[in-house]
């Protein structure tokens, strides 16, 4: 136990492993289909009472905002609306790569919401924590459960899928940020809302078929980003020279990552696709979204 009853929470960012883009909805966002994994790689939230009366935030790392606009205070505040709790101090140790399609934001507010209820003992309701993830961000409730899941809707209605194992991933991030609203501006949709691939990646983890799934990775946001930021393209074939058995972006960009059956393989991968522009990261399927200590 911590001496002031602090926790942390390893806040895991995630994979999309395809992303199928639908129809513009008359409240403005997309209706989608998407493959989530989370994987191992993380931020690291640690938890205690704040010394003053408001909610206090000190971020290590990356630079994210660290006002009302992070995404841990607007999640704190989103549930403040609907039950009173005190004043949370949140150290953030920032690694995810920011704004890259890996849904670092929305991992750490999820992590602020389940790491507050366990602070407080509050005694919440999943629907509760459901809808103050969900006003926070789409991707915001998947955090709260990770693992692998199919979502649909604008990505709040989740179906689990078997845990994935024994595959490894390799991550390449280039150093441009992309904003997931320039992303979906530059989605071909109309050509591209064919789920077809949703399925296949589903009966490939479904029936542990490696090449099943690794054959079907597809993001219908990818050429869109392609044209923002070229590199996208060019990481995607050095990943699958290195000898990915399937390649693809993640989310609204621009990282793109490879998937591999042995870590030997991903690792060495890893090491050629290492150079300047991009940052390279070997992960592997997590099972959760997100872990608590009181340690
Ligand atoms: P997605 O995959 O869900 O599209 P992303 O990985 O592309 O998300 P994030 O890293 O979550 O994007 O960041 C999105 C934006 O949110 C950034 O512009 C960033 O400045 C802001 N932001 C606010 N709070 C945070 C936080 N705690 N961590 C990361 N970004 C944050």
């Amino acid at each position: 136990m911590q001496p002031d009853g602090a926790l942390t929470v390893e806040a895991y960012a995630k994979l999309n492993l395809g992303l199928a883009v639908g129809r513009e909805r008359d409240d403005g966002y997309h209706e989608i289909a998407t493959i989530f994994q989370s994987i191992s790689l993380s931020d690291t939230l640690r938890l205690s009472a704040a010394s003053g009366d408001s909610d206090e935030l000190v971020v290590r790392g990356a630079p994210v905002p660290t006002g009302a606009d992070n995404l841990i205070l607007r999640a704190l505040a989103r549930l403040r609306a609907q039950t009173a709790f005190a004043p949370v101090r949140t150290e953030l140790t920032k690694r995810i790569p920011v704004a890259a399609g890996l849904g670092g934001g929305s991992s750490d507010a999820a992590a602020a919401l389940v790491g507050v209820v366990a602070l407080h003992g509050l005694s919440l309701g999943q629907e509760t924590l459901g809808k103050a993830a969900l006003d926070v961000g789409s991707d915001v409730p998947f955090f709260l459960s990770g693992g692998t899941m199919r979502g649909g809707g604008r990505g709040e209605l989740l179906e689990p899928l078997p845990a994935l194992t024994g595959v490894w991933f390799v991550l390449a991030t280039p150093a441009r940020a992309i904003r997931a609203g320039d992303a979906y501006a530059r989605a071909r949709i109309g050509l591209t809302d064919d789920e077809g691939f949703i399925r296949l990646i589903c009966s490939g983890i479904r029936e542990r078929d490696l090449p099943a799934l690794a054959g079907a990775l597809r993001n219908d946001l990818e050429p869109g980003v392609v044209s923002l930021c070229p590199s996208v393209s060019s990481l995607k074939q050095q990943l699958l020279a290195s000898g990915a058995a399937g390649a693809a972006m993640s989310g609204s960009g621009p990282t793109v990552f490879g998937i591999f059956e042995k870590e030997e393989s991903a690792k060495s991968a890893a090491s050629r696709l290492r150079g300047r522009g991009h940052t390279v990261y070997v992960a592997e399927p997590i099972d959760v979204g997100y872990r608590i200590s009181t340690q």
